[in-house]
């Protein structure tokens, strides 16, 4: 016969009593007062949420305990990269982020306490950008903790920015310096939205992408869906402060998590002082990195989650 959990563990039930801290998931929702008129948020069998737009961005990303974090993030940073990673999403579209799901799988010991910090977390980070979390679903387990957050937003008057726009001759940038994120940076990054936007009302954007696998993936993702090449200049890739010695560049190239942007201009002009040239595209198809006045490909490198048969 099972035993009961001590009350301060999570356990699934349908008695709403048990589920008190959803009710301040609704009750914080209800103070930022974020919801557009009309809207159904928690507490219905499904969300409504009305747009202005005439289509909507969705994102979706899940954080695993073990591989996205680790025990030493508090459940505030695990709630803020939850959303966070998806708003970044939302970034590199220049879309303005509406509303937000959330699913999480709990396991079965976790503190309540904890739960309850890691929502209060998230709505934190989704209420600064002007989302409301207008649901989700949960469940608890034996397995490690897993959050799944699904942002909606709207595009911008120019619609959704792709990656695939880019054209030999266009220059490329980053919004920040890179590398390092797993000392921190991952757990506290701002998704740029805003810088997003700007660019896009510069109608000089052709292609974005926001950087997540690490600047040499990234940008074979974008050449590759804009069908071009991507020279790299190592001596402007901006580096995160408190990364040293040799493998400095390395890590900038291929750590990953860093959640700047990567877009491509065309004939830009005056560009503003947050955007830091990186290289440009290219004819054909090759990804190169010029270092000391050397052209070499750039290899695959980045952060990339294989299969165990694919490996
Ligand atoms: P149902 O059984 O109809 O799916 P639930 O009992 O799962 O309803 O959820 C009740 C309400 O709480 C729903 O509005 C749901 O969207 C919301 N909800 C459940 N889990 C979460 C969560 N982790 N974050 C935000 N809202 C949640
Ligand atoms: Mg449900």
């Amino acid at each position: 016969m099972s035993s009961d959990p001590p009350p301060n563990r999570v356990r699934l039930s349908t008695h709403s009593s048990e589920f008190s801290w959803i009710d301040r998931v609704a009750d914080r929702e209800q103070q930022a007062d974020l919801g557009r008129s009309g809207s159904i948020g928690i507490g219905d069998d499904a969300a409504f949420v009305p747009t202005h737009a005439s289509g909507v961005l969705i994102a979706t990303d899940t954080l695993l305990e073990g591989v996205h974090f680790d025990q030493t993030a508090t459940p505030e940073q695990i709630g803020h990269k939850a959303i966070a990673v998806n708003l970044s999403d939302i970034a590199a579209m220049a879309g303005s982020p509406v509303a937000a799901t959330v699913a999480i799988s709990i396991p079965r010991q976790m503190d309540v306490q904890d739960v309850d910090r890691l929502m209060a977390g998230l709505q934190a980070t989704a209420h600064r950008f002007n989302v409301s979390v207008v649901g989700g679903d949960t469940t608890v387990w034996d397995g490690p903790l897993a959050v799944t957050v699904t942002v909606l937003g709207e595009p911008g008057p120019q619609g959704p920015i792709t990656r695939s726009g880019a054209q030999p001759g266009d220059i490329l940038y980053v919004t920040g310096p890179l590398g390092g994120s797993l000392a921190g940076h991952h757990l506290r990054f701002e998704p740029r939205i805003e810088f997003g936007q700007q660019l896009a009302r510069s109608c000089a954007l052709t292609a974005m992408i926001d950087i997540s696998d690490g600047l040499a993936s990234d940008a074979r993702h974008l050449a590759a869906a804009s069908g071009c090449g991507i020279t790299l200049d190592a001596a402007k890739i901006p580096i995160r402060d408190g990364l040293l010695g040799e493998s400095r560049l390395q890590h900038a190239l291929s750590d990953g998590e860093d959640f700047e942007l990567l877009c491509a201009l065309r004939n830009p002009g005056q560009t503003p002082p947050w955007l830091v040239e990186v290289g440009r595209c290219t004819e054909g198809g090759d990804i190169v990195l010029v270092l000391d006045g050397r052209t070499q490909p750039l290899e695959f490198i980045g952060f990339s989650h294989s299969l165990k048969h694919e490996e």
